[in-house]
């Protein structure tokens, strides 16, 4: 029987390319890349190689690349140290009394406790990668806003600006989400954000999460106004566990791992370089064509929509990443729909998880309004460049009777359309 893999937001197959890059660094290349004989200097220069190829793909500087462990790192070091440096750089520019009593003032924030201070904005529907670092910093005692989305999911660039306090250190808001695919506006805050650094000298760093977006559409530093961008190398059809912090020239980010001195000094261990060589394939190879995919994407949607009654589409309609599906099915149980689709070889995955025994609905589902009911029977197919149409229609073929079957099964929609 045929596999129909739609979990490429979950993770992608390592590509063929990937891995012959990366055969030499897992065999007969296996120099520390810090030692200084010729196989130490040869993984060396295939690192090197690797950050000029990625730098390229966002249009920064290789100096400003480094690697780390994926995107779960990039994201807990981009929110951690900028958050503690600033602090501490908080409570040398500004006067303690004056912050204090500014802080206090609109905040309530007690005077007592202005090293407590120290403020973030993110938003409800980023990763847990993000979300819950920030729960980790609020411990610490940072203050973060988590703004709204309107029910398609859009952070409001307004909000953010209205957001912004005295003791405002970083905003962290993501390309694109990882549940229902819609991009947020992230050149229109970078550029906001830029103009209240120069109308009143408060520079505000801003991070975003591109692990999902990051060679699924274009993206470059410099147009977005960022200072900090988090990717991760299995999204792409390269290897796990591997991924990039971009930190602008100038930011101030201390280390996150310490240790030895690599990557400059900035995150210490050794290099994974066949990691890092296959990385950086899987990402010249990605962001160098020009796949079917959003074809492939609005033709799913559309027969989903059009043939499957009682679905609505989470997100937004058109300004959302090029591989990414996300419906509602009224009346269903997305985990047993889930269970189901399995047995026919089609792997996806739903807007609920089961955690301690209840069925909890996704925050981000949650967030856009979606009704704990609906979001029980929501479902997420994310295609990749190798989808075809053939492969979407045959998974709507086999997903219609399915999906009949469990309403048939379901009291709510007997209740609701079967009455005798
Ligand atoms: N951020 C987003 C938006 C993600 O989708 C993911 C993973 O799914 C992560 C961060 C974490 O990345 P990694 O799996 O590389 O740690």
């Amino acid at each position: 029987m045929k596999d129909y893999y739609m979990d490429h937001a979950a993770t992608t197959p390592l590509s063929k390319e990937a891995l012959e890059a990366m055969m030499p660094y897992l065999t007969t290349e296996y120099g520390n890349a810090s030692t200084v004989y010729t196989y130490g200097q040869r993984a060396k220069a295939a690192i090197e190689r690797s950050r000029r190829t990625i730098a390229t793909t966002i249009g920064a500087k290789p100096s400003e690349i480094y690697f780390t462990s994926g995107g779960t790192e990039s994201d807990n070091w981009a929110l951690i140290s900028t958050c503690e440096a600033g602090r501490e750089q908080l409570s040398k520019t500004l006067q303690p009394q004056a912050t204090a009593a500014a802080v206090d003032q609109k905040y309530r924030c007690s005077s007592k406790a202005l090293m407590k201070c120290g403020h973030i904005i993110t938003d409800q529907i980023e990763h847990h990668a993000i979300l819950h670092t920030c729960a980790y910093l609020e411990k610490r005692g940072f203050d973060v806003t988590y703004l709204p989305v309107d029910h398609e999911g859009h952070v409001d660039p307004d909000a953010v600006m209205a957001a912004i306090r005295p003791d405002t250190l970083l905003v962290s808001i993501m390309v694109a989400n990882n549940e229902i695919g819609t991009l947020e506006p992230i050149a229109e805050i970078g550029a906001r954000l830029q103009k209240h650094a120069a109308e009143t000298g408060q520079r505000i760093l801003f991070h975003t999460d591109a692990v999902q977006a990051y060679a699924h559409i274009p993206l470059d530093v410099d147009e977005l106004k960022v200072d900090l961008m988090s990717a991760s190398s299995h999204k792409l059809n390269g290897p796990k566990g591997v991924g990039f912090l971009y930190v602008r020239r100038g930011v101030k980010l201390p280390s996150f791992l310490h240790g030895g001195e690599q990557e400059r000094g900035r995150r210490a261990g050794t290099e994974n370089v066949a990691g890092i060589v296959g990385f950086a394939r899987a990402a010249e190879l990605a962001c160098g064509v020009n796949t079917q995919e959003s074809a492939v994407r609005d033709h799913l949607i559309k027969r989903l929509l059009v043939e499957i009654p009682y679905t609505s589409l989470n997100g937004d309609p058109t300004h959302r990443l090029p591989n990414n599906v996300n419906v509602c099915f009224k009346y269903i149980e997305g985990e047993t729909l889930l269970l189901l689709l399995n047995e026919k070889h089609i792997y996806a995955s739903a807007g609920s998880a089961c955690a301690s025994g209840s069925l909890e609905p996704s925050h981000v589902l949650t967030a856009i309004g979606i009704a704990h009911e609906d979001a029980y029977g929501s479902l997420r197919l994310t295609i990749g460049p190798e989808t075809t149409l053939e492969d979407v229609d045959e998974v709507v073929d086999l997903m219609k009777p399915i999906i009949a079957h469990l309403r048939e099964t379901s009291p709510q929609y007997r209740n609701r359309f079967i009455t005798s």
